[in-house]
């Protein structure tokens, strides 16, 4: 466990690292025990760089704990009956954990009639509503990757949210949701009293001042600003954009939806972009596997 001081970095490389240990202990037991470890399967639809990415990351880690992972990549015409197919087959498979299909998937498709085919015992991205109503209820269940993977960064950083005022930028249905209801849940991290703010919200800078914790998923770079935010608050970003940049190799550089430099020196913690919330949403997604190798 790490201890504060000012302007902390919540560095979600380093606690993912020591989860990711602790995961990989647990993968050898279930390997001993069972003759098999933990298997996730990711269905990459398409060749979208970003999502390619992605699922790539999610593989590798995998394998960085000792998992199995299977990658299923099918062509960006598939129709959606097929791909609905597939998600049946992959219902069934015993030899398999866990299974997410990546998003976004071409338009023909609709993702909701994707989503729901999936079996909520396998569905580790937390996004069936079996799983989006368990995490309301406060019932047993998957919670989806990203807002779980930032309750795990307080954590980790024994961030104080009793009574704090948690401010959410964001109201999409795989984080900016979830993660207002995580914050006003009674356990830790939570017990806050939430603000879901998003597009419509009038007056954002007012209420952003107004957050001891504030967590930004909007999806615009550099969105917050410095007078946006409080003296002493935690900010969580969860934006992560790339950022054309000649003076880099790859040509771009990565950033967030804060403004990390002018905000970070307001704050007593903050996390970075990237080695902030990214490494997180991947180790929960781990720990979702195994949870579901464990059922
Ligand atoms: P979405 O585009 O689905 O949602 C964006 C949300 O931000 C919407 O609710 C929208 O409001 C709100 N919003 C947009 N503009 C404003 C504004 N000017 N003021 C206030 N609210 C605004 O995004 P996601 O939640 O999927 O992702 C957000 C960001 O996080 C992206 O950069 C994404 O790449 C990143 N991300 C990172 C992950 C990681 O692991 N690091 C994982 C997932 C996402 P409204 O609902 O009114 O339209």
């Amino acid at each position: 466990m790490s201890v504060l001081t000012s302007h902390q970095l919540l560095d979600g490389k380093r606690a993912s690292d020591a989860i990711r240990r602790e995961i990989a202990a647990k993968a050898l037991e279930v390997k001993a025990a069972r003759g098999r470890p933990p298997h996730l399967a990711a269905v990459l639809v398409g060749s979208d760089g970003a999502s390619q990415t992605y699922v790539e990351s999610k593989v590798k880690a995998c394998d960085g704990v000792g998992f199995r992972s299977t990658l299923i990549r099918l062509p960006e015409t598939i129709s959606e009956e097929e791909l609905l197919s597939r998600v049946k087959q992959l219902n069934k498979d015993k030899e398999l954990d866990g299974f997410i299909v990546q998003l976004p998937l071409p338009s023909h498709i609709d993702a909701d009639r994707i989503t729901l085919a999936i079996d909520p015992a396998k569905d580790v991205d937390g996004f069936h509503p079996v799983n989006v109503g368990n995490m309301v209820l406060g019932l047993p269940g998957f919670l989806p990757a990203t807002p779980s993977g930032i309750c795990e960064l307080l954590r980790h950083y024994s961030i104080a949210t009793v009574g704090k005022h948690c401010v959410v930028v964001g109201r999409s249905n795989i984080v900016g949701t979830p993660m207002s209801i995580l914050m006003g849940r009674n356990a830790y991290p939570g017990n806050c009293t939430v603000t879901l703010a998003h597009s419509r919200t009038v007056d954002l800078p007012a209420i952003t001042r107004q957050a001891d914790i504030l967590i930004v998923a909007i999806g615009k770079p550099g969105f917050i600003t410095a007078d946006m935010v409080k003296e002493g608050a935690v900010v969580v970003d969860v934006g992560i954009h790339r950022i054309p940049d000649a003076t880099r190799k790859s040509g771009f550089r990565l950033m967030g939806d804060v403004q990390f430099d002018a905000v970070a020196p307001k704050c007593s913690a903050i996390t970075p972009v990237p080695g902030g919330v990214g490494p997180m949403t991947i180790t929960s997604l781990l720990l979702n596997t195994l949870k579901a190798c464990l059922l």
